[in-house]
């Protein structure tokens, strides 16, 4: 923690010390402490929702999840509005880091072998807005705030952040936050000094978040504009020189959106990020590439590891971060696959082709033929299996109406599925008299 930045807190305002709020590099943990404040037992039921992911075994470890983003660029002096080369790099290095092509993997040591995880998620700028119009996946936001934090948050709290995501007070309003990733950059320097690198909020799906609200957390990631891209101009210094910066405060937050805690677990050896091959750590490392330290002892399949300096979810120096492990991959597509669907199934965000074509199959129970609708959307492809999963036909799809002989199938259940561009769109089932 920057206690630093507290004290100079104190001198600025005359409030005591005992009053300051924690005030750190990464503000996840706090913000969720500020949604409990407001709406009690938030903290638990975040807790519950991590409990359910963990245990909800994962449906699919292999296949690539690709989630849309829009990146909120809400800028007050001309530096903050970074160049889309800039936002583009990042998300290079995002599907890096998050596909375990990162070319620093080599660095890791090797008592981490046994647990290094890829999550196979993959991240694409939008192609298309919630009206359904091509975009760049960028917008940009002028505003009047040179800072969206300031003393207020004192006494306000996350409050005065969250206002970065309201275009009413010089923020730029979420798109659907079910299908996208919203990241909003932007300034939080407090009297010309970078000390909070950005926050996130972890899965909800709980009944009493008041989703899109002003009064409760809006879903999505904000990050300091510096630490945006390895290609940013502008040079992240907290006080003690520069940093050297390669996009991974941005793969840490999206570590929290995705359900994944800091891997000291905000606490002494006692406390743990509930990943069961995450090294355990008494605290965090601050900016440094420290290999010597084992500050809790832990079995990890019979093993005490070294605290992991390596992992995106420590407040190591970027430049000695680049894994995650096996049971935060495994969390987070769970997460995906459950909290989080609604980023990855079907989603229009993704590409105009991914949108499921309007098509009605009919009659249905059938007999000798059976007729296939499509109103919209594309189609070019399609299969019938029986219920073990057996191919029994496939057609190519040319026309908006494709009749299919079935006069040959015997009785019983089928399953039909679409696709476009080798694309899978989706199946139904169908069920011959
Ligand atoms: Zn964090
Ligand atoms: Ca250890």
């Amino acid at each position: 923690m920057k206690k630093l930045y507290l004290l100079l807190f104190t001198v600025w305002s005359g409030i005591s010390i005992a009053q300051m709020p924690d005030v750190e590099r990464c503000m996840t943990p706090q913000a969720i402490l500020h949604q409990d404040a407001k709406t009690p037992g938030y903290a638990d039921l975040v807790r519950e929702q991590f409990e359910l992911a963990k245990n909800t075994p994962v449906m699919k470890s292999d296949e690539e999840y690709v989630i849309p983003v829009v990146f909120h660029i809400v800028w007050n002096s001309p530096q903050e509005n970074l160049a889309d080369s800039i936002i583009h790099r990042q998300i290079e290095l995002l599907n890096q880091d998050f596909g375990r092509k990162n070319p620093d993997t080599i660095n890791m040591r090797e008592d981490f072998d046994i647990v290094k995880g890829n999550p196979r998620i993959q991240f694409k700028l939008a192609t298309i807005d919630p009206d359904g119009n091509p975009t760049t996946g960028i917008t940009r936001t002028q505003t009047n705030k040179t800072s969206f934090f300031d003393l207020s948050f004192l006494t306000a709290g996350f409050d005065v952040l969250e206002e970065v995501k309201q275009t009413d007070n010089g923020g730029m309003d979420p798109w659907n936050q079910e299908r996208y990733l919203n990241i909003w950059v932007c300034n939080m320097s407090f009297l010309g000094q970078t000390f909070l690198l950005g926050y996130a909020t972890p899965p909800d799906g709980l009944p009493n978040w008041p989703q899109g609200t002003t009064d409760g957390l809006s879903d999505g990631v904000v990050v300091q504009y510096q630490t945006v891209g390895d290609n940013n101009p502008n040079m992240l210094d907290m006080g003690q020189g520069a940093i050297e910066v390669k996009g991974r405060t941005v793969t840490h937050e999206i570590g929290h959106y995705l359900g994944l805690r800091h891997i000291w677990g905000d606490g002494d050896c006692a406390e743990d990020d509930g990943i069961d091959d995450t090294p355990n750590a008494d605290d965090q490392s601050n900016f440094d590439c420290d290999d010597t330290k084992n500050t809790c002892v832990d079995d990890i399949f019979g093993i005490d590891l070294p605290d992991m300096i390596e992992n995106y979810m420590d407040y190591s120096a970027e430049t000695c971060q680049n894994s995650f492990t096996k049971g935060q991959a495994m969390l987070m597509r769970s997460v995906l696959e459950n909290q989080r669907e609604k980023l990855i199934n079907n989603n229009p965000a993704n590409t105009a082709e991914a949108v499921l074509p309007d098509f009605s199959i009919y009659p249905n129970p059938f007999d000798n033929d059976v007729t296939i609708s499509i109103k919209n959307g594309k189609m070019d492809y399609l299969e019938v299996r029986d219920i073990t999963g057996k191919l029994i036909m496939e057609e190519k799809v040319t026309q908006d109406i494709h009749h299919i002989n079935t006069s040959h199938l015997q009785k019983g259940v089928y399953i039909v599925s679409f696709k476009n561009s080798g694309q899978q769109l989706g199946s139904r089932k169908i069920v011959k008299h």
